[in-house]
């Protein structure tokens, strides 16, 4: 079978670009390392967050968003700084996704069968001033059935299309190389993987039982970021964020390997902004791992104390859910690569959500029976699991015990019990009035204005040593791996570029790999919901820029196709 273009990696930027070229009438071959049993890639895994601006369901929760407000907080998120060079098509890249993500967006999501849980999160809360990092506004749409939910109607179109022939999708092939003639792509060149029967995310073999190489007019490159490489991410690591962590969590499958950034770099593709990742700083161990050090993110709500390993609160506005890599810059600073939250089973039971699609089986399930049970008291299942079997939770009636079985689980007994109990006492002094100086208490007194918010997020102030407010809890936080901000670095029709800033003909990049856009749409932080996005709106440019492409019989123009 003669194929126009070749897709490598089905993920989801992969998935939307087969998609577009299909829907173009372009045969496709889409081809994979992994088994078909974890088509999809991270996107399945995920929570399914999406960052969207003014749409009908913030407007029902009472928010006012604007694109205007989006881009202001984007733009202090980012903090381009590398204009001229590295974030010169990224900055492009992030007009253009706001733009997206304000207009186009939803309905054509909609379109495609997606639905929204109609109380929409409030993540990265920034903590700064106007014009500094974080969310103005509750932006994060969860997709009603999370990850499965957004790679459903991508993977149920390339299955379509895959039966009568149009696309051509080949799982167990690792691409090892890009073939070149006079400069441009012409195809890839690849090891053939052993047959695997594993489960999907769990890691697969890589014993090679043969090769393949395929010719195409283009090559789309699809492949992911470097979250589950532990060396690449230790030396892309940024001086700025002090020492990489000598311990860390995987919050993304084995295959996320960055491998083929550095097959593409060999073919003249330029990687920037390589020291700009996601990484995040709620992680706890799974206790039931499915892929190699899996970590599972907490997304935390606004009240619970966090202490350094050390046991020292950390200053505003590193308070959970606020700032990502700040807090991250702070706990490296302490020289230790671990941290702490303590809280209350009442804050638990409203204000522990675990990342991850099998973390939230209500959402994923589409089961309203099993949603309606977390405003019922006590955790939900999935956090009281991870109460009872995970390694990183300790759960006491007093301070003496819990912070006795702190210093247990680490062995660096750092941890004095008089010095944690004076910072908790001294918050909760603050209970007692209407006033506060403490910005951690002022913050979530602002938050439950917001309907949301109230309803399933943020528990009513309380004093944590008081024990009417149930047992204590204390949970260990690592360093969870997971996003990579930068990347191949690609033009606004999705087109590789090289040292020069000159497309390479016949090579393209979507998704993780190419920053999610241009090398780096993000700049250096991100206002989370961006990363699905990201992938859906470079995967669906690049497969559009490549059908149009070749409908002219030629590689042309700079132009983004939106249509
Ligand atoms: C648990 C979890 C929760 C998340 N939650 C959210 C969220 O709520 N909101 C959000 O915006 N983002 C979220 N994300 C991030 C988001 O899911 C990812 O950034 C996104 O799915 C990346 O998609 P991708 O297609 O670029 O890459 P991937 O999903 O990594 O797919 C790349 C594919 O390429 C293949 N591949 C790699 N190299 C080769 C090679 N040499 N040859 C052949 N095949 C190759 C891989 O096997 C893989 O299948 C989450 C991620 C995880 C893991």
């Amino acid at each position: 079978m003669g194929h126009d273009v070749i897709v490598v990696g089905a993920g989801l930027a992969g998935l939307v670009a087969t998609k577009e070229l299909a829907d173009a009438g372009k045969k496709v071959l889409l081809v994979d390392q992994e088994p078909e049993a974890s088509l999809g890639g991270q996107a399945w895994w995920s929570f399914g967050g999406l960052f969207l601006v003014d749409s009908p369901e913030q407007r029902r929760m009472g928010i006012k968003d604007s694109k205007e407000l989006a881009w202001q907080d984007w733009l202090g998120t980012a903090g381009f700084d590398r204009e001229d060079d590295e974030d010169y098509w990224g900055r492009q890249w992030a007009e253009a996704y706001v733009d997206f993500a304000a207009g186009e967006k939803r309905e054509w999501l909609r379109r495609l069968g997606v639905r929204f849980f109609p109380v929409v999160g409030w993540a990265e809360r920034g903590g700064y001033l106007a014009e500094g990092h974080g969310n103005s506004v509750p932006r994060f749409h969860i997709v009603w059935g999370t990850g499965p939910g957004i790679v459903k109607p991508f993977e149920s179109k390339v299955r379509e299309y895959r039966k009568t022939g149009v696309v051509d999708y080949r799982p167990r092939h690792r691409v090892d190389k890009l073939l070149q003639e006079n400069g441009r792509v012409v195809g890839i060149q690849g090891s053939k993987l052993e047959p695997s029967y594993v489960k999907r995310g769990e890691e697969s073999s890589r014993h090679v039982v043969g090769d393949f190489e395929f010719r195409a007019e283009s090559v789309i490159v699809t492949s992911g970021g470097i979250g589950a490489n532990f060396d690449l991410i230790r030396e892309n690591w940024p001086s700025r964020l002090g020492n990489s962590p000598k311990e860390m969590i995987a919050g993304v499958p084995a295959h996320v390997d960055g491998r083929m950034l550095g097959i593409t770099e060999q073919a003249g593709g330029k990687v920037v902004n390589r020291d700009r990742m996601w990484h995040y700083t709620e992680g706890i161990k799974n206790w039931n791992p499915i892929w190699p050090s899996h970590g599972i993110r907490i997304l935390p709500g606004p009240s619970s104390i966090w202490l350094d390993a050390r046991g020292e609160r950390f200053s505003a506005p590193n308070f959970p859910g606020f700032d990502t890599l700040g807090t991250l810059d702070a706990i490296m600073k302490t020289g230790y690569d671990y941290s702490w939250f303590i809280l209350t089973e009442k804050m638990i039971e409203k204000e522990f959500a675990l990342s991850g699609s099998e973390q939230n089986p209500d959402l994923t399930e589409k089961s309203i029976r099993k949603l309606l049970s977390r405003v019922l008291p006590g955790p939900p299942a999935p956090v009281k699991a991870f109460m009872d079997k995970g390694e990183d939770f300790i759960v006491a009636d007093n301070i003496n015990d819990l912070v006795s079985g702190m210093n247990k689980l680490t062995g660096d007994n750092l941890l004095d019990v008089k010095g944690i109990e004076r910072q908790i006492a001294a918050r909760d002094r603050e209970m007692d009035n209407t006033f506060t100086k403490d910005l951690q208490i002022t913050a979530l007194r602002g938050a439950r204005n917001y309907r949301g918010d109230k309803l399933i997020r943020v528990a009513s102030p309380h004093k944590i040593l008081d024990p009417k407010n149930g047992p204590l809890i204390a949970v260990r936080l690592n360093i969870l791996s997971r996003k990579t901000l930068g990347g191949l670095q690609t033009d606004l029709s999705a087109r590789v570029l090289d040292d020069n800033g000159k497309p390479i003909p016949g090579l393209y990049a979507a998704g993780e790999v190419a920053g999610f856009g241009g090398g780096g749409v993000h700049g250096y932080r991100a206002l989370e919901g961006t990363f699905l996005g990201g992938c859906l709106f470079s995967g669906r440019i690049a497969g559009r820029s490549v059908a149009e492409a070749l409908g002219k019989g030629m590689v042309t123009g700079t132009s983004m196709v939106t249509s």
